[in-house]
């Protein structure tokens, strides 16, 4: 039998030990006694025990394999254990293992050189952060320094991270429960499969509406808000934890031909976007624009070492040429990170890995997901490129309503989960949506095997509808 196809009934037993298991089992107490978890109530969680990893694929806490369809946190774009990105650490722990952010480092020195060489030609400079919200944060600090204007845009559907500015840069429902930031102005982004625009008497919305109401919408927020109080628009260059939408052609541009009009700096959130998951190096490679900002983070190492950045064009690099930055961070370009970085960049280039997102998603994946939305009643929509894909769960097709109301998460999902797991995959679930997001590196079958699993266990959100 193909060991895909089996179930999960048992552990892995040639790879892990009942010593292992036990090992994990206190592992899972401890946490569970001292452990504080992200975006949790403490004591409803059941966090999955993650005992080994090994490129696509998880261990479990009882031992049982796992093909991992988050990548992790929609990072580990390389996989786990790849061995040229472990050799790389270990080697730098013995040459160098930290070093102050004053001094200069030639780890560091590397990591900016390949990252700026992937970025538009203006973009020659980067301020190393410990992860995305951070680089957020900085990028607006900066444009706010730059522009000597104090106000920023932010999309409603959003995610910029959870720190304090980060998370009022979201416009999700996460924000609401936080302090608001004075200077955040939110806008209603594009979204041609739950438009904001669509008047009720249009019959038809195609894409090209959905741009040109969108552009004005923006043009309105910037002409309301004054634009010479707008230091900078940030977007997601695809819109990932919000649900993977994105932009209908012509918009992006749109976005950057208004912020040259008003002189706001646009800042690209390329967190999870970036780094080869939407088959191309940098999703905003997949419209013609070029950011004044672009933030990182996530795959630009795989997530060995926690890494982050702020990628700048030359005009705001000048800024600070003869001035002094009011920022910084004890980590910022950390050796055992930017080690990792410059392995992982060198390994996706050498194993055409972006290339093989590119071609997954094109191949394997999207024509796989339209088939599902064809079979399955529950299936609303399917969207992506690349590694990155969602579909989207609906009680009515025709109506597209969710099937639970926004902010809210469909008690089906936790069943769904379930069923997954049990069959030997872990997706990604968001509201009403599966986040389909396997590293880049993926063997096609593994992929196939997934799907096969989604696949069947929509029968799940078929019943409930
Ligand atoms: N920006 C985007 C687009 C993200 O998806 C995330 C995290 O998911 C962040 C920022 C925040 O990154 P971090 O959690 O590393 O602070």
């Amino acid at each position: 039998m193909n060991s895909n196809t089996s179930t999960l009934a048992s552990a892995d037993a040639d790879r892990i030990s009942p010593a292992d298991i036990q090992a994990g089992h206190t592992a899972y107490e401890l946490d569970r006694k001292h452990v504080f978890h992200s975006w949790s109530a403490q004591e409803q969680l059941q966090p999955m025990n993650v005992i080994d990893a090994e490129g696509s694929w998880i261990w479990d806490g009882e031992g049982r394999r796992l093909l991992d369809f988050t990548s992790q946190l929609i990072f580990t774009n390389a996989g786990h254990k790849h061995p040229k990105i472990i050799e790389a650490i270990k080697q730098q722990a013995e040459k160098l293992c930290t070093v102050a952010p004053q001094h200069v480092n030639d780890a560091r020195s590397e990591a900016a050189r390949l990252i700026t060489e992937l970025l538009p030609e203006d973009i020659n400079h980067v301020f190393f952060t410990n992860g995305g919200a951070d680089a957020n944060e900085h990028a607006v600090r900066m444009a706010r320094l730059h522009t000597g204007r104090r106000k920023v845009l932010s999309a409603y559907r959003s995610y910029h991270g959870g720190t304090h500015l980060a998370v009022n840069l979201t416009g999700d429902p996460r924000r609401v429960p936080n302090d608001d930031d004075a200077g955040v102005v939110r806008f209603l982004p594009p979204f041609t499969y739950r438009s904001h625009f669509r008047p009720d008497s249009a019959a038809q919305w195609t894409p090209e509406q959905e741009t040109e109401r969108a552009l004005a919408h923006l043009r309105d927020t910037l002409v309301l808000e004054g634009p010479s109080q707008v230091a900078a628009l940030i977007l997601e260059a695809i819109p990932g934890t919000a649900g993977i939408y994105l932009p209908p052609a012509g918009y992006m541009e749109g976005a950057r031909a208004l912020c040259d009009e008003f002189g706001v700096v646009m800042i690209l959130d390329e967190v999870m976007a970036g780094f080869g998951r939407s088959g191309k190096w940098f999703a905003h490679e997949h419209f013609a624009i070029e950011p004044d900002i672009v933030t990182f983070a996530k795959g630009v190492n795989s997530g060995y070492v926690p890494m982050g950045g702020v990628a700048m064009d030359d005009a705001i690099y000048a800024s600070f040429a003869q001035r002094m930055y009011p920022g910084g961070l004890t980590y910022s370009g950390h050796p055992l990170a930017m080690a990792a970085a410059v392995a992982a960049i060198n390994a996706m280039r050498d194993e055409a890995m972006v290339e093989n997102a590119a071609r997954l998603g094109a191949e394997v994946i999207g024509p796989r997901l339209e088939d599902m939305k064809n079979n399955h009643p529950a299936v609303g929509d399917v969207r992506g490129t690349g590694a990155f894909w969602a579909i989207e769960l609906v009680r009515d097709k025709a109506t597209r309503e969710p099937l639970a109301p926004y902010g809210q998460t469909p008690a089906v999902m936790a069943d769904l989960v379930a069923a997954c797991k049990a069959k030997g995959v872990v997706p990604f679930i968001n509201m009403n949506r599966i986040h389909i997001c396997p590293p880049l590196n993926t063997a096609d079958d593994d992929v196939r095997f997934g799907l096969d699993v989604i696949d069947e266990v929509l029968a799940l959100a078929d019943e409930v509808i």
